[in-house]
């Protein structure tokens, strides 16, 4: 790797004595450490905000002086020198919580394969749930000490980012990666030249540039397609994130899956057993075992030995939400494969045959269930309904008995809990739990929660309410500024928000199965409810439409224009561009989190496990995890009986009844101290019960305990233990 990383922009270095600041702005560690992040900001507040908190890019751009300053002041430099030490404990700490429990297993390694990632908003790797799913876990394994390598795209065209026109169309904008200004490095070979690699069976030939990011000790390597050595063609693989036609899609999962191993091997990266977060990467298990074969193996061996050492995550809870590619496309670019595994076209089709699917597709899911000992769905229901969609693949065994085993998602608090509300639990957790931040899983610590005085959580509450609606205003003040926006449009996203008025937020992608319109079923009960003039409500809407999907788009345009009628009053706001960032402001601020999918398509849903940490109630359909979260007394649940044609109707109607029987009084009940003593009682109750349990340390920590050790003793017993 490139050792002078930051091009600054004056040309003169990072002074010495601050030089460290450039080691941690390519670490990633930094986004989920408030007191490094302060360390950045110190230099200088603006610049930092300008920068949109990404430290490689405040640190190219900004002036030698601000740097000169900082290095003048003696109280800076002391915090400078324990963030560094404390960074660099990190690093060096092998003895985490895995090598504790794991000692034999010290030299193994799990690459981990996934088609995004979602870590922080300099990073626009990701789409939705999936992504920030593997970004959470790369992070849980860094602060755990799991042994992990991690493989995915470089999207240097990101996401879209999103512009509301006046009527309420979605606009897409492209924006292109700086990667000279983003916290990723190039990965250099000897010679000190980015590293370049053929992906292995495709003609032409297409070059994968290869660049690193570092989750605190877990290297993430992105294949980079995008370079001026590619075709128009092959540059487009890794530019955006799931476009382009089913053959584009099929080379885009050749070259992460066949060219991602063959980065691992290229850099020298030994790894003993492979995750794959959904189907997408599922041909790094073919490479490996054409490798075993050229080895000297036989084909079932082979296919044995790869088995008992990788384990499937999958996400998906409808079959046609799964990848699937004809036959000749198959042969276009795996005939050349056959032969080197030593088998024929049919058997080889097989591996991808999923006995459900009429057409014959090579279903890449399928062909993931059949490569992998280990699989699993991503909460108790998802758990249900994937025995039963994959139940063919078994035939001979009853759906129940499937071997989809369930490992309920989670996320990663230290990334998704604000500061403050940590503070606040550190004051009353930490003198009897003064480690409580490394035990967070453990649920009896939270049991504490009622130590926190009501007033204390509640003006927190109050405060990160006021924190999301500046930085609504503020953003809207600047489009405003750039005479990008109409007048009324403003009242649309969100300039009459008032923090004294519960709201309701409701952020997603805008997938149809989500029915983000669901709550204006009846828009005249609705508009009851918000304009109530003793007791009213706002919601706060954000989320993409994919850029192909004119049903979210309509969705979401219709949602706009309610909006913007006075009859609503400006109690509807959509807030622009939903990423990383604008979720952390509204997983913090608002007072209830709505989900409303379409039973049973929502796998498992995060979002509201944000939420909960931060003290903002659910108030969600039975569906996903909220059938494992909801305890009755921890939020709120409506809706997932069996399909109906009246189900929207029905929804919308068991939503509004809560609204108005239970939810809003329950807020408005107000003591003389002008806390709603009731609501923060429920509030302490969904962190209490949520916290410890949807975190992604106790997800890790199942990965480990149910896969990871099995899948290491194969390899490390030279795969004598393998499951058969
Ligand atoms: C957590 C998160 C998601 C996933 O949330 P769901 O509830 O699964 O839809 C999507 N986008 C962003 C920006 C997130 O932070």
């Amino acid at each position: 790797m490139q050792d002078e990383l930051i091009h600054r922009q004056g040309g003169s270095p990072i002074p010495d004595r601050i030089r460290g600041l450039a080691d941690l702005s390519y670490n990633l560690w930094w986004s989920w450490h408030p007191e490094a992040r302060v360390l950045f900001k110190q230099v200088n507040p603006h610049a930092w905000r300008e920068s949109i908190h990404n430290p490689v890019k405040m640190l190219r751009d900004i002036p030698d002086q601000f740097l000169d300053r900082v290095v003048g002041n003696p109280e800076y430099l002391r915090r400078y020198d324990i963030i560094m030490d404390r960074f660099s404990r990190y690093m060096e700490n092998h003895n985490g919580w895995f090598s504790e429990t794991h000692p034999s297993s010290r030299t193994l390694t799990i690459a981990y394969f996934s088609a995004e990632y979602g870590l922080h908003h300099s990073l626009p790797f990701y789409a939705g749930g999936l992504g920030f799913l593997a970004g959470d876990h790369l992070k849980e394994c860094s602060d755990l000490g799991v042994p992990l390598v991690a493989v995915g795209f470089m999207y240097s065209q990101g996401y879209l980012h999103q512009r509301i026109l006046p009527d309420g169309w979605q606009d897409n904008i492209r924006e292109f990666l700086d990667r000279e200004a983003a916290p990723v490095r190039r990965v250099t070979d000897s010679a000190g030249r980015q590293l370049l690699l053929d992906v292995p069976g495709i003609t032409p030939s297409i070059k994968v540039a290869v660049w690193r990011v570092d989750v605190g000790k877990v290297p993430l390597y992105l294949l980079d397609t995008d370079i001026p050595e590619n075709t128009p063609q092959a540059r487009a693989i890794s530019s955006r994130l799931y476009t382009g036609d089913k053959e584009q899609r099929l080379v885009q999962e050749i070259v992460l899956g066949i060219g991602g191993r063959k980065v691992l091997s290229e850099l020298g990266i030994d790894f003993s057993a492979v995750h794959l977060n959904e189907g997408h990467p599922s041909f790094a298990l073919l490479e490996r075992t054409r490798e075993f074969i050229e080895d000297g193996l036989s084909f079932p061996d082979a296919l044995a030995r790869v088995r008992g050492t990788s384990v499937f995550t999958t996400h998906t809870p409808v079959a046609a939400g799964h990848d699937v590619f004809p036959a000749p496309l198959i042969d276009k670019y795996f005939s050349g494969y056959y032969p080197a595994l030593g088998i024929d076209r049919d058997t080889f089709l097989d591996l991808g045959r999923n006995p459900g699917d009429p057409a014959g597709m090579f279903n890449m899911a399928a062909f993931a269930l059949k490569f992998t000992a280990y699989h699993n769905a991503v909460s108790l229901n998802h758990g249900i309904v994937s025995r039963r969609m994959w139940h063919h693949l078994w035939p001979d065994l009853v759906p129940e008995q499937v071997p989809i085993d369930v490992i309920t998602n989670g996320v990663h608090l230290p990334t998704w809990m604000n500061q403050r509300m940590e503070g606040l639990f550190s004051k009353y957790i930490g003198p009897v739990y003064p480690h409580w931040q490394q035990e967070h899983d453990n649920p009896s610590l939270w049991e504490m929660i009622d130590e926190i005085p009501d007033k204390e959580l509640w003006s927190l509450h109050l405060w990160l309410k006021a924190k999301l609606f500046n930085r609504i205003r503020e953003r809207k003040r600047q489009r405003w500024a750039s005479h990008l926006k109409e007048p009324l449009n403003l009242v649309a996203d969100g300039l009459m928000l008032n923090p004294t008025v519960l709201t309701i937020g409701f952020a997603r992608r805008f997938s149809s199965y989500k029915r983000a319109d669901l709550i204006f079923h009846d828009p005249d009960r609705l508009k009851r409810i918000v304009t109530n003039r003793w007791l009213p409500v706002q919601i706060i809407f954000a989320g993409k439409a994919h850029p192909d999907d004119t049903e979210g788009k309509q969705i979401l345009q219709r949602i706009y224009r309610y909006a913007l009628t006075p009859e609503f009053a400006g109690r509807i706001a959509f807030v622009e561009d939903y990423g990383e960032q604008t979720a952390q402001y509204l997983v913090h601020g608002v007072d209830v989190w709505l989900n409303n999918p379409l039973p049973p398509m929502e796998a498992c849903g995060t979002s509201g496990m944000k939420a909960a940490l931060n003290g903002v109630l659910n108030c969600s359909i039975r569906d996903g995890w909220w059938l494992e979260g909801y305890n009755g007394k921890n939020g709120w649940a409506f809706g997932g009986e069996e399909w109906s044609p009246e189900r929207d109707a029905m929804d919308a109607a068991e939503l509004y009844t809560l609204l108005e029987k239970e939810i809003i009084p329950l807020y408005y009940n107000t003591s003389l101290d002008g806390i709603p003593h009731g609501w923060v009682k429920m509030m302490k109750e969904s962190i209490r019960s949520i916290a410890p349990v949807f975190s992604s340390r106790r997800m890790i920590k199942e990965y480990v305990r149910r896969y990871y050790p099995s899948l290491l003793k194969c390899a490390e017993t030279g795969f004598e233990t393998c499951p058969v």
